[in-house]
């Protein structure tokens, strides 16, 4: 079915632009998700979107349940955020001075996320990650940091690791050109897998520097925390003296205002954001207990930096969105459209054969071809990435934009409706009841 799904879509301009892309540019994208490497063909170039909707070069039109994996919580192009760097723009984009608004964003993230008490901005969530992890390190004088596998916490040498042959590994690179000293001190254990955690710590807990974890998974598709979990890393991780630190910078500002800190009550040391904070523009923070902040220079001696760390336009883009999520009711509807999309999808999966499994986390949403559960990277491993390809096809054509992978989350934003959620679940239930893939 998806085969034809696929051809029924005219993508004639964006295949165009794929070749005149990849002349120039390694695969034609500037981050390989990007690519359509697992589902076949050339990546959709977007020209344009607009609240919920995305337009693609051809001129189709799809619902769009990426969202620019993650950042966009109120849609594209939404008017309070544009009017904002519109006005911003003209005052100048960069100073390399603080500039008032700044603050502005450094208040309102450390009203709004119960760990944070000082933030430092970066300009992606890798730059956060891998100073928090400096950091870490720098405050407890120790090295080793412990990670999930199918955790991701953007591209920094240490952490691209996820090994996968289980307790107590230390890490081996994941890619080429991280080196074997980069990637040692890594180890890495199961998600949702407490007893392998207690197992690293029993042989090297005096030596880790931080216990670093997406508190909820968006990165091997949606899988969330299971009961005591996150629990269980705040309890070892103080008994041994590590930093815990949550990398909310797919969670933050999504799964709750304070992130997923607030919405499981389990409070890090550290926290790292991204995406939603900056409201669409490069950004990315870490914060934490200011005990531990105050290592960073120029208070302490741990080094950081960045010549548009804190730019007026992403701060701009950035506070726009903060303000909007502060409204009352706001992830009260994002909850519902959650809950509505993960009831649609269960439905929809019901009318036929192939094993599925629905995870979500309030707006964050994922249809694993599995028969799950899927709690961590081996059992996501498991998913039919053949069903997946043929139904991300057959989603395309029916004008529901998906990420070209199953390991991405889905994301809702608070511009979709109730319609189009109902629309896609719609969609999907064809794809099942006609018998799936093959
Ligand atoms: C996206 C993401 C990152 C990396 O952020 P970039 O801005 O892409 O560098 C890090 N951690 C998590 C959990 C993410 O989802």
């Amino acid at each position: 079915m998806g085969v034809g799904a696929k051809e029924a879509l005219a993508l004639d301009w964006s295949a165009r632009l794929a070749e005149r892309a990849q002349a120039y540019i390694p695969g034609g994208v500037n981050s390989p998700v990007r690519a359509y490497r697992s589902v076949g063909g050339s990546p959709v170039f977007a020209a344009r979107g607009e609240g919920s909707r995305i337009f693609d070069v051809d001129g189709n039109e799809y619902v769009d349940y990426v969202m620019s994996y993650g950042p966009l919580i109120l849609g594209h192009a939404y008017p309070e955020v544009v009017e904002a760097l519109e006005r911003t723009t003209r005052s100048g984009t960069t100073f390399g001075a603080p500039t008032e608004i700044e603050v502005e964003v450094a208040e309102e993230i450390c009203a709004a996320v119960p760990s944070v008490e000082m933030v430092r901005l970066t300009n992606s969530g890798t730059e956060a990650t891998m100073s928090a992890v400096r950091v870490a390190r720098g405050y407890t004088g120790r090295e080793k940091i412990l990670k999930f596998e199918g955790n991701y916490h953007g591209h920094g040498d240490a952490l691209l690791v996820s090994a996968g042959s289980g307790v107590a590994t230390l890490g081996l690179p994941d890619s080429p050109g991280v080196t074997e000293g980069a990637a040692k001190d890594t180890a890495v254990a199961p998600y949702n897998d407490l007893d392998a955690v207690r197992e690293v710590f029993s042989e090297i807990g005096e030596e880790i520097a931080a216990v670093i974890v997406e508190p909820v998974g968006g990165n091997m598709g949606c899988v969330p925390p299971e009961e005591g979990f996150l629990e269980g890393l705040r309890e070892v991780a103080s008994q041994y003296g590590s930093v815990l630190i949550f990398d909310e910078v797919m969670s933050g500002f999504r799964v709750a205002r304070g992130g997923a800190q607030e919405r499981y009550g389990v409070t890090p040391d550290m926290t790292c954001l991204g995406k939603v904070i900056g409201g669409g523009l490069p950004v990315g923070a870490f914060g934490g207990r200011a005990e531990i902040m105050e290592m960073v220079a120029p208070v302490g001696p741990v080094y950081q930096a960045g010549t548009l760390s804190g730019n007026p336009l992403a701060m701009a883009a950035g506070l726009a969105t903060l303000k909007a999520t502060a409204e009352p009711g706001f992830y009260e509807r994002l909850e519902e459209l959650g809950d509505r999309w993960k009831a649609g999808m269960t439905e929809a999966a019901e009318a036929g054969d192939h094993p599925y499994c629905v995870n979500g986390v309030g707006s964050m949403v994922s249809l694993f071809f599995t028969g799950g559960p899927v709690r961590d990277f081996s059992s996501a491993a498991a998913s039919d990435t053949e069903a997946f390809k043929d139904f991300f096809w057959h989603m395309m054509s029916r004008g529901v934009y998906l990420a070209p992978s199953q390991y991405e989350a889905g994301f809702i934003s608070a511009a979709h409706t109730e319609d189009e959620i109902d629309r896609a679940a719609e969609a999907a239930r064809e794809w099942f009841a006609s018998g799936g893939a093959g």
